[in-house]
């Protein structure tokens, strides 16, 4: 039986080189038995182009090289913070880039993958944010300016959006129900599979008389946490 992991939500940084060092054991002791490595977004804490210089997460980066010449598949989902992420990087650290949301086969079925902040739909300001941050023409202009000026651009705003954060209800930055049901219903799926909000869980709902289930990874702040998948009902998850 495959064996497929998900991971989501890292945020690898410099500033926390203890969970670069925590990927990387993970990247040696766990993937390496594993299909395929599913990573669902926010996997750095930011990305300013693929000519990123990246200070301190190139082990991970090599670790990610590394299990993929040793025949693991790594596919790699853009989140609200890397999204980013180019060809060019995909290329060095041999993973495949994934668009959000999509549809894979996971264990015999067809599950629903995304970072899940399209699923915030009350937080009406990040929607407006990401709408402008996703259209290509600004990532393009961005892209094209000096390193340093981005570095300053990306500065000014993770501190509008942690003031905003702040400022916000728990239940804002949650899942819209409604948005949840949407995404089951138009895609004909009965599973997804999410991360972003850091809520581990496996939410079990009824869809129009259909068993579904919506399955929330946890961030790696303080832990590791992974899916592992090897069977239609053998979700489990761990953190370590
Ligand atoms: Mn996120």
């Amino acid at each position: 039986m495959a064996r497929d992991l998900f991971i989501s939500d890292l945020h690898l940084s410099p500033e926390r080189p203890e969970i670069i060092r925590l990927f990387c054991d993970f990247m040696m002791q766990t993937a390496p038995a594993s299909d395929r490595l599913f990573i669902l977004g926010d996997f750095v804490e930011y990305w300013l182009g693929d000519d990123d210089p990246a200070p301190g997460l190139q082990p991970a980066f090599d670790a990610m090289r590394q299990l993929a010449d040793a025949g693991s598949k790594i596919y790699l989902m853009h989140g609200n913070r890397d999204f980013l992420m180019g060809e060019t990087f995909a290329a060095n650290t041999g993973c495949t880039l994934l668009s959000d949301p999509c549809i894979m086969e996971i264990a015999g079925e067809q599950v629903l993958l995304m970072h899940g902040d399209t699923l915030c739909t009350d937080d009406i300001a990040y929607q407006q944010l990401r709408e402008m941050l996703r259209n290509p023409a600004w990532q393009a202009d961005f892209l094209a300016k000096p390193m340093q000026e981005r570095v300053m651009m990306a500065k000014v705003l993770r501190e509008k959006s942690e003031q905003e954060v702040q400022a916000k209800s728990m239940e804002i930055m949650d899942v819209n129900p409604q948005a949840v049901v949407n995404a089951f219903t138009e895609h004909h799926v009965k599973r997804m599979i999410h991360g972003h909000t850091h809520r581990p869980a496996i939410h079990h709902l009824d869809i129009n008389g259909a068993d579904c289930t919506r399955i929330v990874l946890a961030d790696w702040y303080t832990q590791g946490h992974y899916l592992e998948v090897t069977g239609p009902d053998e979700y489990r998850m761990v953190d370590f």
